[in-house]
This record gives C-alpha cells, sequence and structure tokens, in this order.
C-alpha cells in the first residue's frame, strides 16, 4: 500500500518483545517531511528497536508504519540512508571506496559514489583521509567516513542511531554541520540520543522515549515549557536571613540562590527583599534546559513502568 502524506514516516502502536521483554510497548511516532527529529531516550529505552522497526530490519510484534508511503519499509530502502549503532566497514578499503561501496548497497553507480565520496571526504574537511584504508583511520574518523556513506546517494531519508557517540568535541561539531546541511538539500533526518545538547540545538520536533513508551512528542520548546522558569537571585546583603523571604524551595548556589519561580511571578520575591533591607544585586530567569525535562519524564515514565 502507498500513501502520499507530508509525513515522511508514521508509526502506530508499534511492539516489540524480545522473550519476556516488552521492549518496545506501544510507541507512535509521526515525523514531518524535511524535519531534524530527535528520538530521545536513556539506555535501553527501545530506540534502537524502534528504529530498527521503521527501517523493517525487525518486524514489529503489533503496530504497523509508513515509510516514505510504504507499509513495508524494505522496499524503499534506496531511499532511505542508514547508521547503525555498531559501526562497520570493511577495514581494507580505503575511504572513499567505502563511501561508494555504502552507495552501492543503495543503488548508486560506483564510479559517481567514488567520485562523491571524495567531494564530500573533502568538504568535511576529511580528504586526507580519502586514500587511507579503514583499518588506518581513528574510530572517529571512520565513524564519519560510514555517516558519509549513509548519505552519499542523497536519501530522502536519513535515519542516524546514535550518531554522536564516540565522536569528540570537534567532530560533534561537525556531525551536527554535516546533518543540517542534509536538512537544507531537502532530506529528513531522523536521530537517536541521550546527549541532549546536540537535540536541543539540532532537533525542530522530539519523541521521548523511556521504559519502552513514548513519554513527549513536540517541539523542544513545547518539552522546555513543561518545566517553570527557574531564576538565579543575587541579594545585595545577605545577614543569614535572607531565605526567609526567598520561596522554600530556594537553594543556595555560589554566590546566591536558584529556586523556581513562583505562580505569581518573581515581583513579590523581588519585593520582599528590597522591602526587608536585602536588595538585589543580580537576577537572571531562565527556561530549564532540555536535559532538566528529560531527567523528569525519564524518572516518571521508568517509574511507571
Ligand atoms: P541504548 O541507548 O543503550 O542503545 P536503546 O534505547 O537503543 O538503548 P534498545 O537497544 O532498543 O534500547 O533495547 C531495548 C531493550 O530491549 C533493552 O532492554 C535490550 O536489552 C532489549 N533488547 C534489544 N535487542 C534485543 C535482542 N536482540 N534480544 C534480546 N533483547 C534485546
Amino acid at each position: 500500500m502507498r500513501v502520499q502524506s507530508d509525513f515522511v514516516l508514521t508509526a502506530t502502536g508499534l511492539e516489540k518483545r524480545f522473550g519476556r521483554k516488552l521492549a518496545v510497548a506501544g510507541v507512535d511516532l509521526a515525523v514531518p517531511r524535511g524535519c531534524i527529529y530527535g528520538v530521545l531516550g536513556p539506555n535501553g529505552a527501545g530506540k534502537t528497536t524502534t528504529l530498527r522497526m521503521l527501517l523493517g530490519i525487525i518486524d514489529p510484534d503489533a503496530g504497523e508504519r509508513i515509510v516514505l508511503g510504504a507499509s513495508r519499509p524494505r522496499e524503499v530502502s534506496d531511499r532511505i540512508g542508514y547508521l547503525p549503532e555498531e559501526r562497520g566497514l570493511y577495514p581494507s578499503m580505503k575511504a572513499r571506496e567505502a563511501i561508494a561501496f555504502m552507495g552501492a548497497l543503495r543503488g548508486l553507480d560506483w564510479a559517481e559514489g567514488r567520485r562523491r565520496g571524495v567531494e564530500m571526504l573533502e568538504a568535511a574537511g576529511l580528504g586526507h583521509a580519502a586514500g587511507e584504508k579503514i583499518r588506518a583511520l581513528s574510530k572517529g574518523m571512520a565513524q564519519l567516513v560510514q555517516l558519509l556513506g549513509s548519505m552519499v546517494h542523497r536519501p530522502e531519508l536519513l535515519v542516524l542511531d546514535e550518531p554522536f557517540s564516540g565522536l569528540d568535541p570537534v567532530n560533534q561539531e561537525k556531525l551536527e554541520q554535516l546533518i543540517l546541511a542534509e536538512r537544507d538539500r531537502g532530506a529528513t533526518i531522523l536521530f537517536s540520543t541521550h546527549v541532549m545538547a546536540h537535540a536541543q540545538r539540532l532537533c525542530e520536533r522530539i519523541a521521548i522515549i523511556a521504559g519502552g513508551k513514548r513519554r513527549f512528542e513536540g517541539t523542544v520548546d513545547e518539552a522546555r515549557a513543561l518545566l517553570p522558569m527557574r531564576a538565579h537571585l543575587v541579594p545585595r546583603s545577605g545577614n543569614g536571613d535572607t531565605a526567609t523571604f526567598l520561596p522554600p524551595d530556594a537553594s543556595p548556589v555560589r554566590d546566591g540562590f536558584d529556586f523556581e519561580v513562583p505562580a505569581e511571578g518573581i515581583e513579590p520575591v523581588l519585593a520582599r527583599l528590597i522591602e526587608s533591607g536585602h536588595g538585589v544585586a543580580g537576577l537572571s530567569i531562565e527556561r530549564p534546559g532540555l536535559h532538566e525535562i528529560f531527567v523528569k519524564l525519564v524518572r516518571e515514565g521508568e517509574a511507571a513502568a
């Protein structure tokens, strides 16, 4: 069955059991075309199993998925790029051949794959590695080569399982740029991670999975709005009783106090400090990061599971 939609991928009620372990317990996903989408979850949450079901590498026990209009994802595998969690390239192949080889597996002409491979390596600042054998490359460099191989056939959908793990900060930055360039080319990118900083910077939408179930789906801003704003306040002078004028959850941090901005706003807190003579030397108010939301949702999700 083929269905045209604004979503590159939809999944409903996906379930997978391994023996007695219910690894994925009914996950729904809808990935809009042209979006960078993050599947976030702690170790063992079921991310890899979900991605493998979406790609048709394994079949779900229940639920269905439609990928690029096909209910059997393997039928459209030439239009998909995939970086698996377990990395692996033939050690005796040269980097440019490894890229061409991965392209050929998805139907790309070998010579064209080699040409694009050299071009992509140069663009990624790895031109010097094009003629090197995979076994001579560092683990991180080999990982980038494999990533380039997963995109060489210019897929419409790129699925990357934990692409940042094992890369140093410079190469993580390089990978972020590559993902953005793929999105600008028109691809849809679905990647899994448990490092929130990448997701916060890159993703237009995210799903948080814990204990085999989806605990959140939406934009990063929607996720961050789930927790109240946090204030960091520095009193002008402290005589030991400052905390009595602050909300009960205020905890001393560095030169001041951290607390959740109360429902009635920050103004009453400031008024109390000024009236009591403590004054206010500094104040910053920030949305909690994705990290805090992730920890909260995962704890709740794992307790529920
Ligand atoms: P990580 O971040 O650690 O890679 P993940 O979110 O990708 O974790 P999965 O690899 O999908 O999680 O695993 C989910 C659960 O299913 C885990 O408890 C795992 O041990 C189990 N599991 C996954 N694959 C298999 C398998 N082939 N046989 C048995 N159990 C499996």
